[in-house]
């Protein structure tokens, strides 16, 4: 076999949004309708290893250990498809890949899962490109898998319909703040509805769609103006009203999409009275059942234990500011 064509492994982590991205401008590129702002979690990990096969006649997806399903397959062969025009080569590949982390459940599995299969397929293709380039890449598959390849804290703008390029850019490295994510856990298995579909139902359907395309940009701003000041409170109002909003379009579409459990709710009020009692921390949701609290390290035990405490929460972990993509050999 060719030295370019070994196998190469790439490890990625998801991403929480502080302030969120929700809606596409242009479906076909993949392209954000409102500008986005990350931290990149260490402790949600995802591990892909890809290789391209002379003689292969079909790319070979294992996720989790199990076969992809074939939306999942799709999805893979069209990152792959990318990289191998790019790198003028037609092998098929075989991919495996691990989300240490719950799949498809509202972790962001999709950002790491792509940010991963990303850097390992360029690496295997033997044709490396620059974070921006990979980000880009990473970014037509998912928006938030673009954020996934820098650590840190990590802006995506919106995207302009037709301008493919588009690619994210750290604002901050994970030294900048010393923030936790408390992660409770209000549901097993994945979720009802991908977040690509709900995006699409909350962009065709809700009334308060317009309304949450024109609030977004002023929530990123103040998010990105707070991460520089480290101003907790400043960016964690803005973080739970983008939050809030971009569920109220998922609820108000047609059909509804409703994330949210019982113990989704109670959890919200957890942070509601830890604040109340004089906790600084404020909470945030993905498309999923589960919510985040954002704490400054000092708090993160209290934060842990109230939200253990929580009526139908399943278990809490506790995640730390994280680094970006690394691929090897
Ligand atoms: P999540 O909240 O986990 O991001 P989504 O519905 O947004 O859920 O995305 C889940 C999808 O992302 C999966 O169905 C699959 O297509 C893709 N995905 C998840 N993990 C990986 C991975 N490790 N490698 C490639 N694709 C992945």
């Amino acid at each position: 076999m060719p030295l370019d064509f070994a196998p190469a492994r790439a490890t990625a982590h998801a991403n929480i949004a502080l302030a969120k991205y929700w809606g596409k401008s242009d479906l076909v590129h993949n392209l954000p309708a409102v500008p986005s702002i990350s931290l990149t979690l260490e402790e949600l990990t995802t591990e892909t290893e890809v290789c391209f096969e002379p003689g292969r006649q079909h790319d070979d997806f294992v996720l989790d250990g199990r076969p992809a399903t074939r939306k999942e397959l799709q999805r893979a062969v069209a990152l792959l498809d990318r990289v191998r025009c790019a790198a003028r080569i037609d092998h098929r590949a075989r991919v495996t890949s691990h989300n240490r982390f719950p799949t498809a459940a509202g972790l962001a599995s999709s950002a790491s899962g792509f940010a991963a299969l990303a850097a390992a397929a360029t690496r295997a293709a033997g044709h490396d490109v620059d974070r921006t380039a990979l980000s880009a890449l990473a970014r037509r598959s998912s928006a938030s898998a673009a954020r996934s390849i820098y650590g840190g804290f990590v802006e995506l703008c919106a995207g302009v319909p037709g301008a493919d390029e588009l690619a994210a850019r750290q604002i901050a490295p994970p030294t900048h703040w010393d923030v936790r994510l408390v992660v409770a856990f209000t549901a097993a298995g994945p979720k009802s509805v991908s977040s690509t579909e709900a995006m699409e139902r909350s962009r065709s359907t809700s009334p308060f769609y317009d309304a949450w395309i024109e609030a977004a940009p002023g929530w990123s701003e103040t998010v990105k103006r707070a991460i520089h000041d480290r101003d907790l409170e400043a960016l964690g109002v803005a973080m739970e009203q983008s939050t809030l909003a971009f569920h109220c379009c998922a609820i108000t579409s047609q059909p509804s999409t409703l994330y949210w459990g019982p113990a989704t709710i109670s959890a919200l009020h957890t942070v509601t009275a830890l604040r109340a009692d004089g906790v600084p921390v404020w909470s945030t949701m993905d498309a999923g059942p589960h919510v985040k609290a954002l704490c400054e390290a000092e708090h993160a035990p209290r934060v842990r234990d109230a939200l253990t405490h929580t009526p139908g929460v399943l278990r809490v972990l506790v995640s730390t500011p994280g680094s970006g993509v690394e691929v090897s050999p």
